[in-house]
């Protein structure tokens, strides 16, 4: 279908004012005004189910959070340098939601400023620079982080204390082999640095690895490439930007699905539903050595509004117990998507944990050649038919289905239907 004038009109002024950086999603982009529930709203007022937003986790302007939000700033809005409570209880029950070993936690407004922080942190503790990634991650906007995200474009150069990993893809590797392939390969990285004179300080790992192409199991295999970083001195940081606050399902947190004890936690995104508020949770002795040295003030970072919104935000996921949810939901879509697969020859893979699912587009199955055009296809088929969702991976032919933890089985359902019609669209010869 064609673009309406004011729609050009308005792509037009975002190019003149906003400058080329900034990507808009699918052929025809989407003029949003409206959000509530799982929904998002145009501006002929029809609807589009929302199966990619991993902000507004637990629902597109929810009552609670957004309630919780104006009454904050009607109210105070300052730094973190003066007494409060909010930020206090607000600690004591995110700190609640991690095993006990975790003890401190600091606020930023952006995941990039969590990672960055966590970074510091790291290079502080172990006197190193070198960090390990895995080959296509995302990891934030700053300028360190930036190096570290090779999936931001060709433009990316890796710097000199970097070192990748390959995705932990079950997929091509086999499921057996995961755990042993990430292993060698970190060890392989750590002893490249080494021999550079660079000393390691961290593994940074997404939880579940979403920009190089969702890899959400075999649950555990992280344990033996964590557990020879952590032996050889590198901090192992989680960045539970995407995979944390119950998206998973089986577990609030993506790395406990995986059995391990990260010395630093990087949280975000879904963290106040929208409102900007991110942050990182360490060890004492880790987070402590750097704070008796360096002074952190960041100006909005925890601000009184911010913890409200983040507060909200764990309420709702306790009382609308959304973790369950999120498995219930997530195990209901993959089975259905087990049976797409059997019927749509595109489909080489489907995996997922919880909310968050990869649905991989091969040429065909024997070769596993990855379906990236057909995969643009099925996006935008879904989008004309109202069903929001995106596509990851270096050639992005993994179709990521990443829905609200609002969702119900009849938004499970529609998100089917309209996937199979999508594929039969695009599949069809
Ligand atoms: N880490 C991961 C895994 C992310 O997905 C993102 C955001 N896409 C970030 C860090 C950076 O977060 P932010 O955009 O809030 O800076």
């Amino acid at each position: 279908e064609r673009l309406s004038a004011h729609e050009r009109s308005l792509i037009e002024r975002r190019e003149r004012l906003l400058g080329p950086a900034y990507r808009l999603f699918y052929e025809r982009p989407l003029h949003t005004v409206r959000g509530e529930g799982v929904w998002l709203f145009d501006d002929q007022g029809r609807r589009y189910l929302d199966a990619y937003n991993n902000v507004a986790s637990v629902g597109h302007c929810h009552p609670r959070v957004v309630s919780a939000i104006s009454r904050q700033a009607a109210q105070l809005n300052t730094h973190t340098r003066y007494l409060q409570e909010g930020i206090l209880d607000y600690a004591e029950q995110l700190l609640g939601t991690f095993p006990d070993y975790l003890e401190r936690v600091m606020f930023t407004c952006t995941g990039s400023e969590a990672n960055d922080l966590a970074l510091r942190i790291a290079r502080h503790h172990t006197g190193g620079t070198g960090v390990i990634i895995t080959r296509f991650a995302y990891h934030g906007v700053t300028g360190d982080l930036a190096e570290l995200s090779p999936s931001l474009g060709a433009g990316i150069r890796l710097p000199a204390h970097a070192r990748t990993v390959l995705a932990p893809d079950a997929y091509r590797l086999g499921a057996d082999q995961v755990a042993a392939t990430l292993a060698a390969d970190v060890r392989a990285a750590i002893d490249d640095l080494r021999a550079q004179g660079i000393r390691p300080a961290a593994l940074l790992l997404d939880g579940i690895f979403s920009s190089d192409g969702v890899f959400p199991g075999p649950a555990g295999f992280l344990a033996e490439a964590v557990a020879l970083a952590q032996a050889e001195g590198l901090l192992y940081i989680a960045d539970e930007v995407q995979s944390g606050f119950a998206r998973t399902g089986d577990a609030f947190w993506g790395f406990e699905r995986h059995g391990v004890r990260p010395d630093l936690v990087t949280l975000g995104k879904p963290m106040g539903n929208g409102q900007p508020i991110a942050g990182l949770v360490g060890r004492a002795e880790v987070v402590d050595g750097f704070g008796r040295n360096l002074r952190y003030f960041n100006t909005f970072g925890g601000n009184p509004v911010s913890c409200a919104a983040g507060q909200a935000v764990l309420d709702v996921i306790r009382d609308e117990e959304l973790q369950a949810r999120a498995r219930e939901t997530g195990r209901y879509l993959l089975q259905g998507l087990g049976r797409l697969q059997q019927r749509h020859a595109l489909i080489g893979d489907v995996r997922g944990a919880g909310l968050f699912l990869g649905v991989e587009l091969v040429k065909d199955r024997a070769s596993q050649a990855p379906a990236a055009a057909e995969t643009r296809r099925v996006v935008n088929a879904m989008r004309e038919r109202g069903v929001l969702i995106s596509a990851a991976g270096p050639l992005e032919n993994i179709l990521k289905i990443r829905p609200l933890l609002a969702f119900e089985r009849e938004h499970a359902d529609l998100l089917l239907e309209t996937l199979d019609a999508a594929l039969d669209e695009v599949g069809a010869p």
